[in-house]
């Protein structure tokens, strides 16, 4: 990956590019709201930093430098990211793991480089970070993200570059959007867009709400034909479905745990107020209607396969063949 490799913010991509051939050292405050892609960037910059063949367009991706950097084994580059058990990150992590960190020299690449997430750092820990900031020592080059620069300390501020992230195009976030929703429909792309505020974090979360909702309609088509599909349009047809949201295991499990739970409410009590899916409640009432030979012992049978289907996908088993046996078990139950 280089820059050219990240959508939009092009004038910063050039600059970037620009002062990781000059290298020296520098801090830098990549600024812009949550969502805009400002670690993406840093990751980027620390990349081209890396590199030992960094051209306009960054990082090279060849080089054996660039090769660690993929593969997070470069002890060159820090990442101070969000801690996972305390709100912020510790003092003395930054104390011994940056401060201490960057009067060491670099081992493979020409610069170190440490990207910290100030949304994470209280003003004990940015205190600990003024000294280095100021005068970092040879070679090291401070990457440093804030998504409101009004909790970052005048002093932090005061000593540091800032470049603020541009706001993207529509089509910018088009591509963004399709890049991170394969398949999605022109339509809900430019729904996403539209309702995102220009934010390219929020056009994808809305993005991929949008393809949860798709996922649920196409698993309610695959479910509602289960009686009267052969053995061979599973395997073939239904199957295939599947493989193409293969990304979202967990969105498809609950969608046929919601449908098979839908059943069971309507065989129960077929005058119930309330369904999982009321978008669709028509169609499980008609198929409810039309196979009376369908039981909630045989509904009971097809959520343990969902399951199944679950615990497989935790334990990284093979997407397709979980998914079939999932499948051929629920079409054995609702077969006619
Ligand atoms: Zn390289």
């Amino acid at each position: 990956m280089a820059f050219s490799a990240v959508t939009g913010q092009k004038q910063i991509k050039i600059r970037l590019a620009a002062e990781a051939q000059r290298r020296g050292s520098a801090a830098y405050m990549l600024s812009g709201p949550e969502g805009m892609g400002k670690r993406l960037l840093a990751e980027e910059f620390a990349k081209a930093l890396m590199c030992t063949d960094c051209g306009p367009d960054g990082a090279c991706g060849v080089c054996p430098n660039c090769k660690y950097f993929d593969n997070f084994t470069t002890p060159d580059v820090t990442r101070v990211y969000e801690p996972s058990e305390t709100k912020n990150v510790k003092v003395d992590f930054i104390k011994e793991c940056v401060v201490a960190e960057s009067y060491l020299k670099p081992q493979f690449a020409r610069t170190k480089t440490f990207i910290i997430d100030f949304d994470y750092l209280g003003a004990e820990s940015q205190n600990a970070l003024l000294k280095s900031l100021e005068e970092p020592g040879k070679d090291v080059v401070f990457i440093l993200t804030s998504s409101n620069t009004d909790a970052v300390l005048d002093t932090v501020m005061s000593r540091v570059t800032e470049i603020k992230l541009d706001p993207y195009s529509d089509e910018e976030l088009e591509e963004i959007v399709r890049a991170n929703c394969p398949g999605l429909e022109d339509d809900k792309v430019r729904a996403a867009v539209y309702n995102s505020g220009r934010n390219p974090g929020k056009a994808i979360s809305l993005a991929k709400e949008d393809s949860g909702v798709s996922i649920r309609h196409e698993i309610n088509s695959i479910m509602t034909a289960m009686p009267s599909s052969s053995y061979i349009d599973v395997l073939e047809d239904q199957c295939g479905v599947l493989t193409g949201f293969k990304d979202d295991h967990k969105i498809i499990a609950s969608s046929i745990l919601m449908f098979l739970d839908d059943c069971g409410r309507l065989i129960n009590y077929p005058d119930c107020r309330k369904i999982n899916n009321e978008m669709d409640r028509e169609a499980i009432e008609e198929f409810v209607a039309a196979n009376k030979h369908i039981t909630t012992l045989k509904l009971g049978r097809c959520t343990e396969a969902v399951n199944t289907f679950l615990r497989a996908m935790e334990v990284n088993a093979n997407f397709d063949s979980s998914a079939s046996a999932m499948l051929l078990r629920i079409h054995e139950e609702l077969k006619k």
